[in-house]
């Protein structure tokens, strides 16, 4: 690791003022540190906001909704009680991930913006087309873990749990530079690599992501977020899916339907949204829309065996929310 400066901030103000291009704005540091273990990055300037105030609040309106400072931990959010009760998929895509240790350590705001786990990228000996490279070395190589959607021109997959669970609730990010504040949808800030494949999202030098605001969940919306790991441990997970559900009586009125682990963004199942736009559900239509999902899907040469773990993963969670006492 080089040698680098190393700056508190204890306002947003001192934080946005050092971020000239050259510093880097460090939170719980999990993912920072490995990156520059992993020589991915070498800043000569971290910039602590761990101990900032103002942005590790969380706070919920009956009708405005939830705001969240990126500062909050995964344990805090997953532990906090308006969370888990009015936004339980994200309480639970935030309790699922990693291990307690890093869960106490990182922050949803670095769970956001942490940089793919693909191996090749994380690799120094691999120029990867995201390091500036020719190559997109899962395309032929180790890829039981990548993309099965938009996986050309580079196969990674999103790392981020809350960032499923955000773009099933419709979130928005705020993000505040020294020009001012922009509000973007989670849906949206999140890039494929066919637009920048050095990049996952359009978060810019000069800007902190400084709140997430969630929508507030009609009384009859159901939410539910299910995760499947290779093994029961603290790893990423190789397929996970956030639904959020409103219902009519017995009836779906509308879902969002987010896949984790299956694109290099948050991936919405807009076939299977479809289908079950206003319907009963049922094991069959839960079927049904659970297979659609997966329409467009182009597994490389060792991850096919992710569609039917999606189908299953979707077709539960479909039936968890529109069942009576499932979700939240
Ligand atoms: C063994 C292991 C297992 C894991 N499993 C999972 C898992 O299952 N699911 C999952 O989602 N994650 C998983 N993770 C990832 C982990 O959750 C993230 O590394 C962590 O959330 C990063 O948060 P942090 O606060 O440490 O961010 P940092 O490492 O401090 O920062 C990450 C990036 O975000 C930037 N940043 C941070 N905050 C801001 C801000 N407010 N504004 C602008 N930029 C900012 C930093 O500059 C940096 O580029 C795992 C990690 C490990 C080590």
């Amino acid at each position: 690791m080089n040698a680098f400066q190393w700056t508190e901030a204890t306002s947003l103000e001192q934080a946005l003022a050092q971020l000239d291009g050259k510093a880097v704005l460090k939170a719980g540091g999990v993912d920072l540190l490995d990156l520059m273990k992993e020589h991915l990055i070498e800043p000569t300037r971290l910039v602590n906001i761990r101990n900032l105030k103002g942005l590790d609040r969380i706070a919920d309106d009956e009708k405005a909704g939830l705001r969240v400072g990126p500062m909050v931990t995964l344990a805090r959010l997953d532990a906090d009680e308006t969370v888990r009760r009015r936004y339980v998929a994200l309480a639970d895509a935030a309790g699922h991930a990693a291990t307690p240790q890093i869960r106490n350590m990182a922050t949803v705001g670095g769970n956001l913006l942490q940089r793919p786990r693909c191996w090749y990228f994380r690799n120094e000996q691999f120029h990867c087309k995201k390091k500036g490279g020719q190559t997109c070395y899962a395309q032929t190589g180790e890829n039981q873990y990548h993309a099965v959607f938009d996986n050309d021109p580079c196969a990674i997959v999103h790392p981020s749990a809350t960032a499923t669970a955000l773009v099933a609730y419709g979130a928005k990010l705020e993000l505040t530079s020294g020009k001012g504040k922009r509000e973007v949808g989670a849906e949206d800030f999140f890039i494929l690599p066919k637009v920048d494949v050095h990049r996952e999202n359009t978060l810019a030098a000069d800007e902190v992501l400084t709140e997430i605001r969630v929508p507030a969940p009609p009384a009859n919306a159901r939410a539910v977020y299910l995760k499947q790991g290779e093994k029961e441990s603290h790893d990423w997970p190789i397929a996970e899916v956030a639904v959020v559900m409103q219902r009519d009586g017995e009836q779906c009125r509308s879902a969002s339907i987010v896949l984790g682990a299956a694109s290099p963004v948050p991936h919405r199942a807009k076939e299977a949204e479809a289908i079950v736009r206003g319907k009963k559900i049922d094991e069959k239509v839960a079927r049904q829309a659970a297979e659609a999902a997966m329409d467009g899907a182009d597994p490389l040469t060792h991850n096919e065996y992710k569609l039917p773990l999606f189908v299953t993963l979707i077709r539960r969670a479909l039936l968890t929310a529109a069942s009576p006492e499932g979700g939240r």
